[in-house]
Order: structure tokens, then C-alpha cells, then sequence
């Protein structure tokens, strides 16, 4: 959508009255401290609703946690084994919340007894110093631990690359990769443990009537009632709010390939190499040495798919894409066999950024999403920042509200 229909289309709304009104804590439905527990529904359990779900919860909520499959499910953009976790990013916001997550992860598996944290350290390079230069000055004032590596000894550091092409590497220590299923079914599990209300249940968002949206019709025939509704449904939210998200989320295909590193090189594959990507254009990422898998990935993005439907098989061309580079930069793994593959889907905002605003129309419904292919890392924080908008506890953050996509005036490429 174009800055002019985007704005002619928050005109419209009636709740807005011809203004954008802010989503602050001003405007929020928070009950007094004293007063009855406002009751929240979260519709979506991946990485960004289950958070939401658990922090609502801690932050003194009464809370309804609805997933249509179940917290994690193979279709679900938080499903499959890994996600990478990093504090590479050229805007400070994210490097920040990538530094709260990690603190959260790191006390989660504590609390839990759990293993979803792998230090195993993180490697971004590249030849184009912009990315690198704009990150390493945010990782250091957030105080990152980081390490930059110049191109004549990333080989020398990495005998398994081929350093060819590389100019510049930053090595992060204390960044890693998180087990995303298991995570995600985790927070679930707390959310039960401590008092949260979990059901298995297709949720619609209910009729929306002088600016507030009413009872959620689920698909037993049955309804649901909250004062507050908070929407995390990851690559399903755009169908469900076509005239808000219609133009502003594109939902993309992303394919994973696992290869099984040759005998001779798992050591060299499995233990000694981090966790690393390749900034550029394509951009390809891997996790080495989770179930003795070398896993890859292109951030590049794919086209346009339908989340229920898409074909989960991949395809010949992004077998030999992914095949030829790897053998490229990794030349021990040549020929190596590939032993799996999963295809998934990202919810690409159009600047990237995540959604985590009301809905114009609806003061008691929230719209989450737009993770854009790096949100999961960003779970604990996240869900802390939205509980407590939701909570009327703090204040909503510009980079996440939909107002923002009135000043952007370029269309979605
Ligand atoms: C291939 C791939 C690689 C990625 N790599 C990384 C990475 O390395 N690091 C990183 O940080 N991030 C990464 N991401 C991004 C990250 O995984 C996502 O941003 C994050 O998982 C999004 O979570 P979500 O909760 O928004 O969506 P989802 O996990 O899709 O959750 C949405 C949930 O809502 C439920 N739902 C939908 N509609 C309804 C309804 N009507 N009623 C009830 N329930 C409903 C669904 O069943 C689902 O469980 C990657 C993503 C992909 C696809």
C-alpha cells in the first residue's frame, strides 16, 4: 500500500476519528492495580504469542493461550530444530533486545532445567564493509564481546572456508543458535505450570463494532470473550486482517537443507566451526553440528506463498544453489550427502521491522508479527515489551507501530 491509501485507509477508520490517535499507555485498557485481573487472549503460540502469552501472565494477567495446531507445529514459523542467535544487526534497537533475550534464554534454561541455549559463537562475513561497520558500533555500545577478524586470517582460523572473496569477519563468543521447537514448546509448558490457560482451538477475530472488536469466534461453533486481544498468528495474520496487513506483509518461501558432513571432517564441521553467515547478496547462513547435521539456508527471499498450502519439498534449483556454494566456501563438504531438508515461510514486513501495534479500528485488539525471517531470537524480550504495551505499563514503540508504514513511500519489492 502506498503512503496515500495507507493513510486515506487510518482516515477512514472510525475509532480514529480522522487522527491518528496514539497507542500509548494513555489509551490502554489497564485495570487499576486493586481491581479485578484483566483478561487477555494471545490467538497464536509460536515464538512471538507464546512469550506475549507467558509475560502477560507474570505481569499479573489473567490469560487464554489459543493455538490452531499446537505450540511449535512443522507449518508454524517457529517450528523445525534451530534458529541462529546474534547481535549483528545495523540498527540498535535489535542489537539491544538481541542482549535482554540472550539474558532471558540464558535464565529460562535455568529456571527450566533445559538446553535451548548453544554457545557456540557466531561468524558474520563479508565482503561489503557497510553491514559490519554499521553493527560493530552498536555491538560495542551495547557491550557486545566481539571480535573483528581480517580476511588474510579467517583461513587461518577456519581451515574447512575457502576465504576467497572475504575482506572482513566479526566473531560474536557469546551468541549461538537456539533450539526453536522445543523452545517454543517450553514456553508453553510454563505458561501451564504457572497458572495459563492453553487451548487447542482456531481462533477468528470477533466483529468489530465502535472501536472495539468483540468475541472471538472459534471454530467449534463456540466464542470466546476477553477484554484485550492479542493476534501473534506469524505468516496467518495477513489473512486474517486483509484490510489492515493486506500490503504490508509479504509471506515468503524459505527453503533448509541438511548435509551430513564427510567422516573425515565432522570433527572439523560439527565442533570447531561456529555458527555463521555470509552477508551479501545471496545471503547464505548455517548452523554446523547440531545432530551432526551442517544445516543452510538463503536468507534470500522466496515468492509469495499461502502458509496452509505451500509445498513442503525442495526444489532442484535451490538444492543445487545452496550445493554449489557450499561446496564453494566449505570445500571438505563436496560431495557431501544431503540427509534432509524443510521448507518454511517468513512474515516480511515491508521495512523489516516487527508489528506490534493496536489494531486501527479496535482498541482491544493487538496485532503481532512480521518476524521477517529473524524474529525468533527476539522471543523473551519481545514478549516483555508487548506485555507490558498491552498492560498500559509502557510505552509503544515507534519501530513497531503501523503508523510508521504511512511514511514510507516505497511499494513492496
Ligand atoms: C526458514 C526460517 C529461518 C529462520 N531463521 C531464524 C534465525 O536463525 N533466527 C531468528 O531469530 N529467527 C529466524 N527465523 C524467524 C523466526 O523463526 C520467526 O520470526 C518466528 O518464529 C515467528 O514466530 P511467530 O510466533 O510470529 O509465528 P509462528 O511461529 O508461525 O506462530 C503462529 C502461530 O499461530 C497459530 N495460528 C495461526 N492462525 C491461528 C488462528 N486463527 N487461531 C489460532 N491459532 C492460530 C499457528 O498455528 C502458529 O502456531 C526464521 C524463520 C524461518 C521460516
Amino acid at each position: 500500500m502506498k503512503r496515500r491509501s495507507f493513510m486515506k485507509y487510518l482516515m477512514s477508520l472510525p475509532v480514529l476519528g480522522g487522527a491518528l490517535k496514539p497507542s500509548g499507555a494513555s489509551a490502554s485498557k489497564a485495570r487499576p492495580a486493586t481491581g479485578p485481573k484483566q483478561h487477555i487472549v494471545v490467538i497464536g503460540a509460536g515464538a512471538f504469542g507464546g512469550w506475549t502469552a507467558l509475560n502477560l501472565l507474570r505481569q499479573g494477567a489473567r490469560v487464554t493461550l489459543v493455538d490452531a495446531i499446537e505450540a511449535g507445529n512443522a507449518l508454524s514459523s517457529s517450528g523445525g530444530e534451530t534458529r541462529v542467535i546474534r547481535h549483528a544487526y545495523e540498527q540498535r534497537i535489535y542489537v539491544d533486545m538481541v542482549v535482554r533475550a540472550l539474558e532471558l534464554w540464558k535464565e529460562s534454561d535455568k529456571r527450566w532445567g533445559t538446553h535451548l541455549f548453544h554457545q557456540k559463537g557466531v561468524l558474520f562475513m563479508g565482503q561489503e564493509r557497510q553491514f559490519i561497520d554499521a553493527a560493530t558500533v552498536h555491538m560495542e555500545a551495547a557491550g557486545v564481546e566481539i571480535e573483528i577478524i581480517q580476511g588474510s586470517e579467517i583461513s587461518r582460523r577456519y581451515p574447512q572456508m575457502n576465504p576467497e572473496n572475504l575482506r572482513w569477519a566479526v566473531y560474536e563468543p557469546d551468541a549461538g543458535y537456539l533450539m526453536a521447537r522445543l523452545a517454543t514448546m517450553a514456553v508453553r509448558d510454563a505458561f501451564i505450570a504457572e497458572g495459563g490457560n492453553f487451548q487447542l482451538v482456531t481462533a477468528k477475530p470477533g466483529p468489530v463494532n465502535n472501536g472495539e472488536m468483540g468475541a472471538l469466534q472459534l471454530h467449534t461453533g463456540g466464542s470466546l470473550t476477553a477484554d484485550q486481544y492479542v493476534f501473534a498468528c506469524g505468516p496467518w495474520l495477513k489473512e486474517l486482517f486483509p484490510e489492515v496487513l493486506g500490503d504490508l506483509i509479504k509471506v515468503t518461501r524459505q527453503e533448509l537443507y541438511f548435509f551430513r558432513p564427510p567422516a573425515s571432517q565432522r570433527e572439523a564441521f560439527n565442533q570447531d566451526l561456529p555458527v555463521w553467515a555470509e552477508v551479501g547478496s545471496p545471503f547464505y547462513y548455517g548452523i554446523p553440528g547440531y545432530n551432526g547435521e551442517f544445516k543452510i539456508g538463503d536468507d534470500t527471499r522466496g515468492p509469495e506463498v499461502d502458509p496452509t498450502t505451500q509445498s513442503r519439498a525442495p526444489t532442484a534449483s535451490g538444492i543445487a544453489a545452496v550445493r554449489a556454494f557450499m561446496e564453494y566456501r566449505f570445500p571438505p563438504m563436496k560431495g557431501a550427502e544431503m540427509v534432509d531438508s524443510r521448507v518454511c515461510q517468513y512474515s516480511e514486513s515491508k521495512d523489516y521491522n516487527f508489528i506490534v501495534d493496536r489494531h486501527p479500528a479496535a482498541e482491544n485488539a493487538w496485532l503481532v508479527g512480521g518476524g521477517s525471517g529473524h524474529g525468533f531470537k527476539h522471543g523473551p524480550a519481545l514478549g516483555e515489551l508487548i506485555a507490558g504495551q498491552v498492560l498500559g505499563n509502557r510505552k509503544p514503540e515507534a519501530t513497531f507501530m503501523l503508523s510508521r508504514f504511512a511514511s514510507l513511500d516505497t511499494t513492496h519489492s
